[in-house]
């Protein structure tokens, strides 16, 4: 596997790829991978002749500066697993180097930003949005994978990539999750095996409204959700249910593609989770 630091070695080379026509696919990650990145990683080696993946801890994205510093760093290890999987390319960029200067950057999202993690995390997708244009600026993949866990996410870079006709393909992948349905994050490292055992119950309020779906109102799924995740000692931010096309709050069933969205706090640490209803 090649390792680049610099945006302009990295451009050198996949440049190179392109001028043969080889298909490059993009897996963006904050590394501390686990199955869920490696997921990703494979699907995309499916889908493509060349897989670059990133590690970069995008500073600009986090509204609360302890969570930048405590941010899982397993490098060493990461590596390792990349090369196990065949990945082509890692861009290990320093901050320096996506940031040489202070860059004001605003870019539109209109109601998504209003909502969800948006609305809990101030600037927060200004910051994704800011890092994924020069990630893609740099690698120009053919293809850029991300997974359903970040829903909001894709949502937010799908309209970017949309609004300043960014020629790539976007692709999102299924939610990996541990055997009893935890979903993987690189946060639950910092889980103590208690808050562990507690963190089930955002999949489990999830797969029990997608159970009563049928039975029971939007609003009393909510709240059913909201009492499930507080007698589980987990202190709930949100738990919405929306049109996935727009993120919009639903208050019917008629839309035709309804998600389950959930962010809650075990102890300290912030943990998201969804699930398509239909
Ligand atoms: P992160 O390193 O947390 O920024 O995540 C990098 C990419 O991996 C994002 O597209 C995430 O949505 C995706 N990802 C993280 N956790 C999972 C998971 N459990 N299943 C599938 N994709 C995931």
């Amino acid at each position: 596997m090649k390792i680049f630091t610099t945006r302009e070695e990295l451009s050198d080379y996949l440049r190179q790829l392109q001028k043969h026509s080889k298909v490059i696919g993009f897996v963006p990650t904050m590394g501390a991978l686990h199955e869920g990145h490696l997921a990703l990683i494979r699907i995309a080696s499916s889908q493509s002749d060349a897989v670059v993946c990133s590690i970069f801890v995008n500073p600009t994205q986090f509204n609360d500066p302890k969570d930048f510093e405590k941010y899982p760093k397993t490098i060493e290890e990461d590596i390792q697993k990349l090369e196990s999987l065949k990945c082509d390319v890692l861009f290990l960029p320093e901050v320096k180097e996506m940031y040489p200067e202070k860059q004001l950057w605003h870019f539109n999202l209109g109601e998504l930003e209003k909502v969800l993690e948006a609305k809990s995390r101030p600037g927060h997708y200004q910051g994704v949005t800011q890092i994924v244009k020069k990630l893609l600026d740099a690698v120009k993949p053919d293809q850029v994978y991300f997974g359903q866990k970040d829903f909001q996410q894709f949502l937010v870079i799908e309209k970017m990539v949309s609004t300043l006709h960014i020629p790539v393909k976007l692709i999102m992948c299924p939610i990996v999750r541990d055997k009893d349905g935890l979903a993987l994050s690189s946060r639950n490292v910092r889980l103590s095996p208690e808050q562990r055992e507690q963190a089930l119950a955002l999949s489990q309020s999830l797969a029990l409204v997608k159970k009563q779906f049928n039975k029971k109102t939007i609003n009393l799924l909510k709240s059913d959700a909201i009492t499930f995740l507080e007698m589980n000692g987990i202190k709930p931010d949100y738990f919405e249910i929306c049109n996935a096309k727009n993120l919009k709050a639903a208050s019917s069933k008629n839309t035709s593609k309804l998600i389950a969205l959930v962010a809650a706090y075990v102890g300290g640490t912030r943990l998201i989770d969804n699930m398509i209803l239909k």
